[in-house]
This record gives structure tokens, C-alpha cells and sequence, in this order.
């Protein structure tokens, strides 16, 4: 799933390749929001919220969420697309782009001063400019019997952490993911290492959690079985979730983490 420092580079290189040029086409392939028409509108900006991309064209903001499989492509006008077409959720052109949003987890078209309504319930933006890392603490303690790698993942706690960072961020802290909120000392440092790590990552292709790019990029995700980065002792692997429908994988060592 992408996590939000993606969601933040699609939203640059879209804005980069759309802000400030007309749709000359808008093909929302969603049947809630297949009549909206916003061909002869401008395209303003394109922004991310976390893991939430907003494409804001005129008087409305073109709502999107990743979620598994999703993705936004650029492509020149006549190239061929790199997935296959009937994936295609959004396709908006311009002059000198064509964007096609594939398998969009969540699609919707709201009024632009209505983007509360979408967005509204996220906690700080770990990448927005008005980050406050007061205000995520706030929300991060505010149920100290929680877990805290459930609360990693609550974007309405802060949003952008996804289960790369949050497995990474509990290893990075010595703390394990079943542990609540109550027991992380110093919790002012974990939503600080959220935010730079992420942000360390904002820019590149290839996310790392461990600095390097070469040899292995993560300490602890998706490394069950093998040995730990720091002490040698195999990585462990398990399921957390709020409910049995919502479990997604954790990983720790058992040595580095308590
Ligand atoms: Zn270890």
C-alpha cells in the first residue's frame, strides 16, 4: 500500500504537469461521479493530505486515495499506458498531459470548499506545510491504552503512516507494536522520528527506513526470518487490527523491541 511520502511525490509531479492548463478532456469512470464533466476548467493545484490526493479543477476538487493498488500515471498523448486501460478510473488531459488514475481505491468530486468533508477527519499532515507535531502528540496519547502500532496507522492521528513506517518506526524506538501508547517513553520522540523519516524519503523513488539505498532498506517489514540488522536475532511476523477485518502485518525483533 503506498504510504504517504508516494502519495506526496504524485501529487508534485502531477501539479508540476497539470497546474495552470485547461482539460481539454474528464472521464471519471466511477458511476457516482460519471456525468461530472469538468472539461474547460483549469486545473489549480494538485495537492496530497496524508494518503488523500486532491486534484482541484475550478469551482471543484477531484478526491483520491491509493488504497492498494491505485496509481497516477503521466503520459504524452499517444504513449502507450504502462497498465491496462479498463484499470482506468480517472482520465484528465490537457494540452500537453494525459493522467489516468488506475484502480483509485476511493474516487469521488466534491466542491472545492468542501474538501472538509473528504479530508476533514485527518490528523496533522506529516508532509503538509502545517505540520504540528503538538497537535500529533495531542492525538497520539489522547488513548494511552491503545496500542501503539494501531495508533500509527490511525490517520487520524497523523496522516501519511502506512504499514512500512509504522512496523519501522516501532523497531527504530524499541518498542513493540502490541505495546499501548502509555508504555512509549518520550512518545514527543516517535511522532518527531515519523516526520523525518518520512520526510527524509518525500523525494526519492525508493523509500528507506535505514539509509541505505543498496543493501537492505528496512530493518524489520517484510524481513520475518531473517536476521536482525542490529543484533542478529530473527525477525518475528504477526497480524494487528482494531478488528479481525482490519488485522495488516507486523514485524519486530523480539531482542530490540520490548
Ligand atoms: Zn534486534
Amino acid at each position: 500500500m503506498p504510504e504517504g511520502d508516494t502519495v506526496y511525490r504524485t501529487a508534485k509531479n502531477l501539479d508540476a504537469a497539470l497546474r495552470g492548463d485547461t482539460l481539454t478532456r474528464c472521464d471519471i469512470r466511477v458511476p457516482a461521479f460519471a456525468t461530472v464533466d469538468l472539461t474547460g476548467d483549469t486545473v489549480e493545484s494538485v495537492v496530497s493530505r496524508g494518503k488523500h490526493l486532491l486534484i482541484r479543477v475550478g469551482e471543484h476538487s477531484i478526491h483520491s486515495h491509493l488504497k492498494m493498488e491505485g496509481s497516477w500515471h503521466l503520459y504524452r498523448h499517444g504513449t502507450k499506458w504502462r497498465r491496462p486501460a479498463w484499470q482506468a478510473r480517472a482520465i484528465l488531459e490537457t494540452d500537453d498531459w494525459v493522467a489516468v488514475g488506475f484502480e483509485l481505491g476511493v474516487l469521488d468530486v466534491v466542491a472545492r470548499d468542501d474538501e472538509s468533508s473528504v479530508v476533514g477527519y485527518l490528523g496533522p499532515d506529516l508532509l503538509g506545510p502545517d505540520w504540528d507535531a503538538d497537535e500529533a502528540l495531542r492525538r497520539l496519547t489522547a488513548d494511552p491504552s491503545r496500542a501503539v502500532g494501531l495508533a500509527l496507522l490511525d490517520q487520524r492521528v497523523m496522516a501519511g503512516l502506512g504499514n512500512v513506517y509504522r512496523n519501522e518506526l516501532c523497531f527504530l524506538r524499541g518498542i513493540l507494536p502490541t505495546r499501548p501508547v502509555e508504555d512509549v517513553d518520550r512518545p514527543e520522540r516517535l511522532v518527531d522520528l515519523a516526520q523525518r523519516l518520512i520526510d527524509a524519503n518525500k523525494d526519492r523513488v525508493e523509500r528507506t527506513t535505514t539509509g541505505s539505498l543498496r543493501g537492505e532498506t528496512a530493518w524489520v517489514y517484510r524481513r520475518e526470518g531473517k536476521p536482525c540488522l542490529r543484533c542478529g536475532t530473527r525477525i518475528e511476523h504477526g497480524e494487528l487490527g482494531d478488528t479481525a477485518l482490519e488485522l495488516r502485518d507486523v514485524y519486530w525483533c523480539p531482542r530490540c523491541q520490548s
